[in-house]
């Protein structure tokens, strides 16, 4: 059973219309049904979505076979009302008996599998795993759990210092979330926040993230830590929400912070996904007096006379390259080349993930603006940040 989902299909009904649509989904059952004559069935499931059973598949790898012939044959364009439309696929498989042993389980599972597929990287096919099966179930438990995460007071933030290398002070903090599951304890935002992505949870969650950042700066500002910066994480999906330069605007203002006090924090990925959106939503977001900074950088493939036309302030070194910096040749090269980038564009340079002293001599030899990592605190709840800042103050003070 090969289940034939089409990827961005929603997108061209958006793009064209839904008659062009139409009449792309008849071309389309077409071509599968002209693909080979040796089908046995062929249905439209709703949607986007086919069905193609195959009865005398000996062995998987012909499933396979078939599977790709139809990924490349659908790399021919369709023509429908001149224009020249390009379907891609996502094909999840199952195979009788070992996945199933009625139609409705071969049925289920084989749309599963595409889906969960289409989630990871599309125009490919994937066979059914068991494992697959129980990850997917456990997926929709998260998700269904993370609805209520918030109304339930579930999420809260910590928060972890960055230290600028000019006088080693405190001149930041990045908030960084937590989900408090009642029966799983704690998930990594990397768990939960590509659910919430995929949901669009993420854009409710991101303001109440923002507006919880915002609100515990004001108070630090409040208790004479008036320098101290927030650094905020964007989901891209964020970014790319119309609403969010009046968020950010609104926050700015409503808990009197000045422009520049807030920072948020964008990945390289995200960015360069729509560069062109992108910038446009940066600019705005800019306008509102926060700054921009490039997260994971390093670990994208940012086209670099982009970033100069970009509006950021900051670059943040992946940990990946910062942690194995003294041990792998490549990795400090990286590094350096980082921060001489930045340098060059005129943007401040925060190594992430600094775990010993050995690194931080090493970065700081290099031109290093600023760091943040275990080497000086993990993220601390909101109280033990403000002991941290005390002590950092008491410090400074007895070495003046
Ligand atoms: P990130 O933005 O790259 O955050 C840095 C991650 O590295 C954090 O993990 C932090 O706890 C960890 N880290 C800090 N110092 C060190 C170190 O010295 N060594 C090592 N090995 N790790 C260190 P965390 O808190 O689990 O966050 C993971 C990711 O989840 C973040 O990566 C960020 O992409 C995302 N995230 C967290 N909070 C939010 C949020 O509020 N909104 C969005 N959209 N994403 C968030
Ligand atoms: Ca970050
Ligand atoms: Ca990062």
């Amino acid at each position: 059973m090969l289940c034939v989902g089409l990827d961005d299909f929603k997108s061209i009904n958006e793009q064209f219309s839904y008659q062009v649509g139409d009449q792309l989904l008849l071309a389309l059952a077409d071509r599968l049904r002209a693909h080979s004559g040796r089908l046995g069935a062929l249905a439209r499931l709703g949607g986007d979505q086919f069905a193609l059973v195959q009865a005398d598949i000996e062995q998987p790898y012909e499933a396979a076979e078939l599977a790709q012939s139809i990924l490349d044959d659908l790399e021919a364009p369709f023509g429908v009302d001149l224009h020249e439309i390009r379907l891609r696929a996502t094909i999840g498989i199952t195979l009788f008996p070992e996945d199933g042993d009625s139609t409705e389980k071969l049925l289920q599972k084989a749309e599963q599998t595409m889906t969960l597929a289409k989630a990871r990287s599309r125009n490919r096919y994937q066979f059914y795993i068991a494992s697959v099966d129980s990850e997917m179930r456990r997926r929709r438990e998260l998700e269904k759990d993370l609805r209520e995460a918030l109304p339930r007071n579930q999420l809260y933030l910590v928060y972890q210092p960055q230290i600028s290398y000019r006088d080693h002070r405190v001149v930041g903090v990045e908030a960084l979330l937590r989900w408090q599951h009642p029966e799983l304890g704690m998930v990594p935002p990397d768990q939960f926040i590509p659910l919430a992505e995929q949901n669009g949870n993420i854009i409710s969650i991101g303001e109440w993230v923002l507006d919880q950042a915002c609100r515990q700066l004001r108070e630090w500002h409040d208790q004479g830590f008036s320098e101290l910066r927030m650094a905020v994480n964007l989901s891209t999906v964020q970014l790319h929400h119309n609403e969010l330069p009046r968020v950010v605007n609104n926050l700015l203002q409503a808990y009197r912070l000045p422009p520049r006090s807030l920072e948020l924090e964008v990945t390289e990925t995200g960015l360069m996904e729509d560069i062109s959106t992108a910038a446009q939503h940066l600019l705005s977001l800019r306008r509102s007096g926060a700054l921009i900074a490039i997260d994971d950088f390093g670990t994208g493939y940012s086209s670099l006379s982009y970033l100069k036309s970009l509006p950021l302030d900051k670059i943040k070194i992946d940990k990946s390259f910062v942690q194995d910096l003294l041990d792998d040749d490549d990795d400090a090269t990286i590094v350096r080349a980082i921060i001489q980038l930045g340098k060059s564009l005129g943007m401040q340079v925060i190594a992430e993930g600094v775990e010993t002293a050995e690194q931080e001599t090493y970065i700081i030899a290099q031109g290093c603006h600023e760091g943040q990592g275990y080497h000086y605190s993990k993220p601390l709840s909101a109280r033990e940040l403000t002991a941290f800042l005390k002590q950092a103050q008491r410090n400074q003070a007895s070495v003046l």
